[in-house]
């Protein structure tokens, strides 16, 4: 029995690498020239680094297990993670209990329930319910109008920029339950993902994975029910009798033959959001903090995530911030021109950090990423399709089935060894 594994980014690459594990005959096609989809690297200004920022935390076990098996554990660090809160003009702690205790945006009742409810969501298990209800009149009702709109509605905005209102309480709870589980402290690889996608592809080819770069499937074809293969343009095209496809909704729904009309219709109500993200890299840093939240009317992004805070690269690679425009694919900003981008963004960093002049800024890059978060409304359980597409064979990776989870490398590497222990060994 062949497999073809349509995408090779993590969930892509560590499927290759459990089925293979198990004996699966295992080709990866990726539509980009090189691996890593959303982790991949780049070279920024002589500093090898995500185009998207990533962090890890304490219970990212997927992660783990894959660094073990990959001989990285011993590179995995975690350090203290300052989380800071920008707002109206001041830069506030907002790392600790005490922190919240003394964040004098908010009543200080607010501030006790803020605290209380964060304890709760820590420990809290069950979480059904909350996929039916929205986060929005469910953060209202616990923490208050005011803790609301000063802290949660840019939250939520840094995440799912105009849809925010969207959101289910389920998905809140589970990001509130994953950081504070961390204890304040966050991790990363050292080397960073460059070092995992070298060391990860080097072991699919020493197991025989061949993994096809700039080779985008165009079509999954299937005959009676079930699929027969992949077809491209300009290629030959792979027979094969399962498909693992790691590509988002409504990707997959394109790639499906007609015949599969009423199930792809059904895969394009998933929805998702993109970002535009914008990379500095700077002289001095722009806090002491990893996580800056924002909420300021002269400012137009809701956070800025200063990389080299939580790793510190080398002096060479001097301060490395992040700061991310998640938007609609269809909105003006996500096609706005870099420059236009990077100078609004520069702009408004320098009314947060007023230390930094133009003559910091070493380099600057924009990156953008159509299917960057899928968005996750009330009663999205409901919307999930199966897992196990109605198209013998066919069998689907994605964020959405972590939900509630975020989605999160762990999330994926997990989901894929769980699909190959639900296909068995290869004959
Ligand atoms: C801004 C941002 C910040 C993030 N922060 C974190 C974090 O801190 N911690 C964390 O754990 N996770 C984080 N993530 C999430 C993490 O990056 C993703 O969940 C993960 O990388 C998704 O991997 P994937 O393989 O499922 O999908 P992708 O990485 O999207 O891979 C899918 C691949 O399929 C390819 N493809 C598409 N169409 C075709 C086709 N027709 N044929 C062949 N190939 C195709 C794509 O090019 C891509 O390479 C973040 C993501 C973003 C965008």
């Amino acid at each position: 029995m062949k497999t073809g594994i349509i995408g090779a980014g993590i969930s892509g690459l560590s499927a290759a690498l459990a089925l293979a594990r198990r004996g699966h005959a295992v080709e990866v096609f990726q539509r980009e020239d090189t691996v890593g989809g959303l982790i991949a690297t780049f070279d920024f200004a002589g500093t090898r680094i995500e185009h998207f920022y990533h962090f890890l935390c304490a219970t990212d076990e997927g992660y783990f297990a894959l660094c073990r098996e990959l001989g990285l554990s011993d590179r995995i660090r975690f350090a203290p993670a300052p989380t800071g809160f920008y707002y109206d003009g001041r830069t506030y702690p907002f790392s600790t209990p005490l922190d919240l205790l003394r964040f004098s945006p908010l009543p200080p009742s607010q501030r006790v329930r803020f605290g209380v409810f964060a304890l709760e969501a820590r420990w809290r298990k069950e979480w059904v319910q909350l996929d039916e209800m929205a986060a929005k009149p469910w953060l209202i009702d616990r923490l208050g109008k005011r803790a609301y709109e000063v802290i949660w509605e840019p939250l939520l905005a840094l995440k799912f920029g105009d849809f925010h209102d969207r959101i289910s309480a389920a998905w809140v709870w589970h990001r509130l339950h994953r950081v504070a589980r961390s204890k304040g402290k966050m991790g990363y690889l050292e080397g960073g993902t460059a070092l995992l996608l070298d060391t990860l592809t080097d072991r699919l080819n020493a197991m025989g994975v061949t993994i096809h770069p700039s080779r985008p499937v165009k079509r999954i074809q299937c005959h009676g029910g079930r699929v027969t293969g992949l077809s491209f343009d300009g290629a030959e095209d792979f027979a094969c009798d399962r498909v693992v496809s790691t590509v988002p909704m409504q990707v997959l729904a394109d790639l499906l033959p007609e015949t599969e009309g009423a199930y792809a219709a059904r895969l394009r109500r998933i929805d998702y959001i993109g970002v535009v993200c914008l990379l500095f890299k700077l002289k001095k840093p722009v806090s002491r903090n990893f996580w800056l939240n924002v909420h300021d009317p002269r400012v137009p992004f809701n956070g800025i995530i200063e990389y080299t805070n939580l790793n510190p690269l080398t002096r060479d690679d001097g301060h490395i911030a992040y700061v991310p425009y998640y938007v609609d694919t269809k909105h003006p900003l996500y096609h706005m021109a870099d420059d236009e981008i990077f100078h609004t963004s520069w702009r408004a960093m320098k009314i947060i950090a007023p230390h930094l002049t133009d003559d910091d800024l070493v380099a600057h890059h924009v990156a953008r990423a159509p299917f960057a978060q899928a968005i996750c409304p009330v009663d999205f359980l409901k919307m999930i399709p199966d897992q196990t597409a109605p198209v013998a064979g066919l069998h689907l990776l994605d964020s959405i089935f972590l939900y509630p989870e975020d989605r999160t490398q762990s999330g994926h590497i997990t989901q894929a060894n769980a699909l190959a222990e639900r296909l068995g060994d290869g004959s």
